[in-house]
């Protein structure tokens, strides 16, 4: 079931609302959303917002599409997919992600694409798995876009509702299960190359269909894909079974120097073990997946000291252990099991104040199962 926010100010029937200067903008957003039944896994049962996001898409001239800083599988995916149909639509569109694609998304077609620096008049933004405006980085100027409506397509629990429409699905296991339902309401034909696009993004965010919010309708979206002509075998090959040398010896180092404190097990990678491994981007998110399988454990903790300084703090849950308020606390976000924040700090700093927070919450959640 969807949960819609709609930002302050900014309710339907409110003159605040209006773009200036589009009567065709507001006729969109107005329009009633069709009746929902919330039992089916069909496109009809998608969430009303899906309807005023297509009709804005349509009504749009120019458009700007943008995902996550330090993009993931599913950031990427989306941001393609929506592309390709965008071009199937014969819309004006520019694709942006503030950092660049890493290197193992560099195979879906079209990453050659996005900018980090976007240029253009556009009149509609696409916000896509992000859940707060920071997460656009620099890809998102304000000043140049100032006025222009933003919808917001996501599926974090802790999405703060930062755009003119807000859909936002955590029951959705992607972005991309809800850019699928989209295309289908631009009535888009689906194409070997959008899904391969979308599949990669629901098979990174499930890690290959194995996380605890891998429902029917993600199974089902996902047959609608591979109908259309994506690959998974592929997809899976490319994104889980490939990886630099570089970062398995990055791996080695700090699997070795991994630390149990309670039931949550941590390690850190500065950027000193980065280049003696000889590694050029950042990592992919398999090492954090990886510490939490540990049987002593159900949390996992890897802090990464990125090349502006920064400390990138990304953790992983067991079922039933919720992580995202603790990210959320600290000025990050995720889903209940996987999220992660970004703290300017040392690397010392970082995990005492992160390990601080996590005991914290720990004790509070499982306090009661004590009793
Ligand atoms: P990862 O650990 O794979 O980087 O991120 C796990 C989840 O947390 C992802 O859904 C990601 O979007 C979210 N996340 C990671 N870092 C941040 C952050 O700094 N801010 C927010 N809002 N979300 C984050
Ligand atoms: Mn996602």
């Amino acid at each position: 079931m969807s949960k819609a926010y709609r930002a302050e100010g900014a309710s339907l029937g409110d003159e605040s609302f209006e773009l200036s200067g589009s009567a065709e903008f507001t006729e969109a957003v107005k329009t009633k959303p069709q009746q929902r039944s919330e039992s089916s896994v069909s496109i009809f049962s998608a969430p009303d917002e899906s309807q005023t996001a297509a009709q804005l898409i349509r009504k749009a001239q120019d458009i700007l599409v943008i995902c996550h800083v330090m993009p993931d599988g599913d950031a990427i995916g989306s941001l393609l997919g929506l592309g390709w149909a965008l071009h199937k639509l014969g819309k004006e569109h520019t694709l942006a992600c503030a950092d660049p694609v890493p290197d193992s998304f560099a195979y879906l077609p079209g990453s050659e694409a996005i900018v980090t620096h976007p240029e253009g008049n556009h009149d509609l933004v696409i916000s896509l798995d992000c859940s707060d405006l920071k997460r656009l980085g620099a890809a998102y100027d304000q000043d140049s876009l100032r006025g222009v409506p933003i919808i917001n397509i996501d599926h974090h629990v802790t999405n703060v509702g930062f755009g003119r429409v807000n859909w936002v699905d955590p029951s959705s296991a992607a972005t991309a299960q809800m850019v699928l339902t989209l295309i289908e309401r631009l009535e888009v034909p689906l194409d070997p190359t959008m899904a391969t696009c979308l599949l990669n993004g629901v098979v990174t965010d499930t890690r290959g269909f194995r996380t605890p919010n891998t429902t029917p309708a993600v199974m089902e979206a996902a047959t609608r894909l591979m109908t259309a002509g994506a690959s998974l075998p592929e997809i899976t090959e490319q994104v889980f079974n490939r990886r630099p040398l570089a970062v398995i010896r990055l791996w080695g180092r700090a699997l070795s120097a991994v630390q149990l404190d309670g039931r949550i097990i941590w390690t850190e990678i500065s950027q000193a073990m980065k280049h003696e491994c000889g590694l050029s981007s950042d990592s992919d998110d398999g090492l954090v997946s990886f510490l939490t399988s540990a049987c002593e454990a159900d949390v996992g903790v890897v802090f990464i000291e990125k090349d502006d300084g920064t400390i990138d703090v990304s953790m992983r849950s067991m079922s039933g252990i919720d992580i995202s308020s603790v990210a959320m606390r600290l000025g990050g976000g995720g889903h209940p099991q996987a999220a992660g924040c970004n703290l300017s700090s040392s690397l010392v700093e970082a995990r005492e104040r992160v390990l601080a927070e996590l005991r914290h919450s720990l004790l509070e959640q499982t306090a009661p199962l004590q009793h």
